[in-house]
């Protein structure tokens, strides 16, 4: 059976443990968009990491995890963060690498800086990772598949094709130095021997999986509001964030997709620029649910930046969870909460003197203000709670008002970062 666990906002939603949680009873995970933009932490035996690339079954023996052809496969980076792990004493973990995926070039990282750059204040706040300049490629066909790097012929003309429009950007429009064949030829050489020994052919060992009766979770990156269709665009990131997605991006049919969890956190946050509705504005209240925020504070795991705090979007959330068409939530970093005397909710936008509940296209969202439910808080430490009705009333009161407001039932309460920091209802 095929499960999905993806983001039903922003992303940072917690989306890592959760994954790292539900691997514990699959024999494969994926990864099926996205690249090295975003990270998942995880806190397990081992301690803490931040995973980029790698699906967050690695710390498990007997699990297959897979890169999906839908991931930006950023090659020096996959082949670090397996050592970032093999350091730390996690045992190398088994992987296969779509023989579809495709490369992340180095000139899409640059082309990536040089713009951010060029764009200054009106940037996206990209990461630099090289994400939209690697999508832009593969759509206008000048990617570079995985089983590509084991053709030279092809290969070289390929590069010989793509070089001069890609120098004529940077010299003429960026200012800097050009490309030459023998340069990526040999850069490509070395990733093709960094990532041979994972190279598979991943929708045939998935059909073949499903076939068996095999247990899959497909992990999404990011969440709805940064899906280029359906979320905030052009705040978005390059690839779907969607379940849906996860059908395309690892190769399986759509209907193998049987239960989707979308996590979703008990306060918001989000990185990057874009309409916030419910950000919190008083840069004193936002600083203090920061600092307390997730697992040592809301800062980008890749990054390191300060994350945009809010208050939890319940008409963002209903939108976001239908997107993904989730069967269930995972309603994560409640214990953060305890701190609070009391907690606003938002349930609706006013927009343009009109409230309502139904999440607007982004040239409304600029407009949108937010109404405010504020709820009791319950003032103590939920963390080791194991049993739905050992939480205080409030706080159960707290899920249960979002849980109606979103139209979904909220299955996982996650109350701390550890695997096992988790009530089942
Ligand atoms: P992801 O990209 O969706 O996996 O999100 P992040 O990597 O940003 O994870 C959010 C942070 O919250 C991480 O530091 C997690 O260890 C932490 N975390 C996850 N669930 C909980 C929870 O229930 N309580 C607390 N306090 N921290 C959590």
């Amino acid at each position: 059976m095929v499960h999905a666990v993806v983001g039903a906002n922003w992303g940072d939603e917690g989306k890592g443990k959760i994954t790292d949680m539900l691997a514990e009873q699959a024999d494969i995970v994926i990864r099926f968009q996205g690249g090295a933009n975003a990270g998942h932490t995880i806190v397990n035996e081992y301690g803490k990491f931040a995973l980029h690339t790698l699906p967050s079954g690695v710390f498990h023996q007997n699990i297959m995890n897979i890169i999906g052809n839908g991931v930006a496969l950023d090659i020096p980076k996959v082949i670090d963060e397996i050592k970032s792990l093999t350091d730390r004493n996690v045992p190398a973990p088994k992987l296969m690498v779509s023989n579809r995926a495709q490369v992340v070039m180095p000139y899409h990282k640059d082309f990536d800086a040089f713009e951010e750059e060029r764009l200054g204040k009106a940037s996206f706040g990209s990461t630099k990772s090289g994400i939209a300049p690697f999508y832009s490629d593969k759509f206008a066909k000048i990617g570079f598949e995985v089983c590509e790097l084991f053709d030279d012929d092809l290969l070289k003309s390929k590069i010989e094709k793509i070089l001069p429009e890609k120098n004529c950007i940077l010299t003429e429009f960026y200012h800097h130095d050009p490309l030459t064949v023998d340069g990526l030829m040999n850069t490509l050489h070395e990733y093709r021997d960094m990532i041979a020994p994972y190279v598979g052919d991943v929708s045939t060992y998935l059909y073949d999986a499903i076939k068996e009766g095999k247990e899959i979770l497909l992990e999404g990156q990011l969440g709805t509001m940064k899906d280029p269709d359906h979320g905030i665009y052009p705040m978005v990131t390059s690839s779907s964030t969607l379940a849906g997605y996860g059908a395309v991006g690892a190769g399986i049919p759509p209907y193998e997709i049987k239960d989707i969890v979308a996590v979703s956190k008990a306060y918001s946050s989000s990185v990057g620029a874009g309409d916030f509705v419910s950000e919190i504005l008083d840069e004193a209240k936002a600083d203090e649910l920061r600092r307390r925020g997730g697992d040592g504070g809301e800062y980008g795991a890749t990054t390191g930046r300060p994350r945009r705090m809010g208050w939890y979007d319940c008409v963002a959330s209903r939108y976001g969870v239908r997107l993904q068409g989730a069967t269930e939530v995972a309603f994560t970093v409640l214990d953060v909460l305890g701190y609070l005397d009391e907690i606003p909710v938002c349930v609706a936008y006013e927009i343009d003197g009109k409230e309502t509940k139904d999440f607007p296209v982004t040239p409304l969202l600029n407009k949108a203000k937010p109404v405010y439910k504020t709820l009791p808080g319950w003032k103590t430490d939920i963390r080791g709670i194991k049993k739905y009705e050992d939480l205080p009333e409030n706080c159960r009161n707290y899920i249960e008002f979002i849980e109606k407001e979103i139209g979904c039932p909220i299955k996982y309460v996650s109350n701390g970062p550890s695997r096992d920091d988790i009530i089942v209802r």
